[in-house]
């Protein structure tokens, strides 16, 4: 194990008393020292139990938790909460409602002298702006400032590790998104190591450094958010991740040829006869073309683009987000293009080793065009 590694978990298993199916099933996940990394999952898929296993509120059954390179769990090993040097914030915030905003920032800082306490709890009110309210109590703040003194509390005895567990939940959406930049802020300030969990995969894409993804019970892919979104591990993943279209490619030899066109298989000895490819809204151009091999089948203006359903030759419609300057009616035809250099291919359930890469596709509306080689040069493109 490197010794940038900040928690490490190895093979935990957790099964409620009195449960058949485990919350957590053969868990493995290193978070490096520093990071941002948010655990996105479905509602009930072990997010929670993750963190409290983590936290020390829960007990593994099999399998080992190591914080900071010490084994905090398994092995006949068990390290107490207050030991772990963790900071948790639970869902719904879990204030003291009888103490004020100073009071429940102090709470963590029992141990320490009264001076200290003191300097400290001043040193969290700046830093989540909450000066202004420090001798109020929990229900006269917003939700937003709630969730600021819970963050500040679990600062204060200057953890290693916080945890988060869905802190935007109980927010309303406009106050969601100006949380996310004030938590990216303050957390970018601290310094420390974060776990945040999550369903919400805008919220994970957009403040993590890396991204786990959890389904049922266990990570199935850790990447950054650029990789999960665009080369994500299975299907399900995929559509985890966002709107997700799969068009099916036959290939031949190193070639694979589909209606978006014809691409190059990197280092193709996989006797796949069969593949698709992975497209994302944004990695498609839509040409009017009388020859096109698509059709618009729907449009839906949604403000900064507008977003078209193009149903292609093959009996896929795929759904693309295009800007304003494309004007296009429902039943014209259309090229379909990808404007990705490389796009995840699939074979079966599961992304296959090599990416497909497609090459520039100039003309791409006839299926019997003679396709670029993998390695070509670019006159197919030009032409
Ligand atoms: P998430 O946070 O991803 O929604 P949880 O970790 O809360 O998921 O729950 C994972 C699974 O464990 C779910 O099936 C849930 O019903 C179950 N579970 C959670 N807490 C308990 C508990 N205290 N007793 C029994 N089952 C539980
Ligand atoms: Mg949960």
């Amino acid at each position: 194990m490197s010794e940038t590694c900040a928690v490490r978990l190895a093979g935990v298993w957790k099964w409620y008393r009195g449960t058949v199916v485990p919350a957590v099933r053969d868990l493995w996940l290193d978070v490096r020292a520093g990071e941002l990394l948010a655990i996105l999952g479905p509602s009930g898929c072990g997010k929670t139990t993750t963190l409290r296993l983590i936290a020390g509120l829960e007990r593994p059954d099999t399998g080992a938790i190591e914080i900071g390179g010490r084994v905090v769990a398994g092995g006949g090993r068990f390290v107490p909460p207050e030991e772990r040097g963790v900071g948790l914030v639970f869902q719904d915030y879990a204030l003291f409602p009888h103490l004020t905003v100073e009071e429940n920032i102090a709470f963590g800082l029992r141990g320490f002298a009264r001076q200290e306490r003191a300097r400290r709890v001043q040193e969290l009110l700046a830093l989540t702006g909450l000066e202004a309210f420090r001798t109020r109590y929990p229900h006269q703040l917003s939700g937003g400032q709630q969730q600021r003194v819970a963050i500040a509390r679990a600062l204060a005895p200057h953890p290693a590790v916080l945890l988060l567990d869905e802190p935007f939940a109980n927010l309303d959406a406009e106050l969601r998104l100006r949380m996310r930049e004030e938590l990216r802020r303050l957390l970018r300030d601290v310094g420390v190591t974060v776990i945040l969990v999550t369903h919400d995969r805008d919220e994970a894409l957009a403040l993590a450094d890396r991204v786990a993804v959890m389904l049922e019970g266990t990570v199935v892919q850790v990447d950054t958010p650029e990789r999960v979104y665009h080369e994500p591990r299975t299907r399900e993943v995929a559509r985890l991740l966002g709107q997700a279209s799969f068009v099916p490619a036959r290939v031949l030899g190193r070639l694979g040829r589909s209606d978006i066109g014809s691409f190059a298989l990197e280092g193709a000895e996989e006797p796949t006869e069969q593949v698709e490819l992975l497209l994302r809204p944004r990695d498609v151009v839509l040409e009017r073309h009388p020859e096109g091999l698509g059709v618009v089948v729907d449009r839906r203006f949604v403000g900064a683009e507008t977003i078209y359903r193009v149903l292609l030759r093959c009996g896929i419609t795929v759904e693309t987000s295009q800007p304003p300057s494309v004007e296009l009616a429902i039943g014209e035809r259309v090229e379909v293009r990808c404007n990705r250099a490389r796009v995840a291919a699939f074979a079966g359930d599961e992304r296959i080793g090599l990416a497909a890469l497609l090459e520039r596709l100039g003309r791409t509306r006839s299926a019997d065009t003679e396709a670029p080689v993998a390695g070509g040069t670019d006159g197919a493109a030009a032409s």
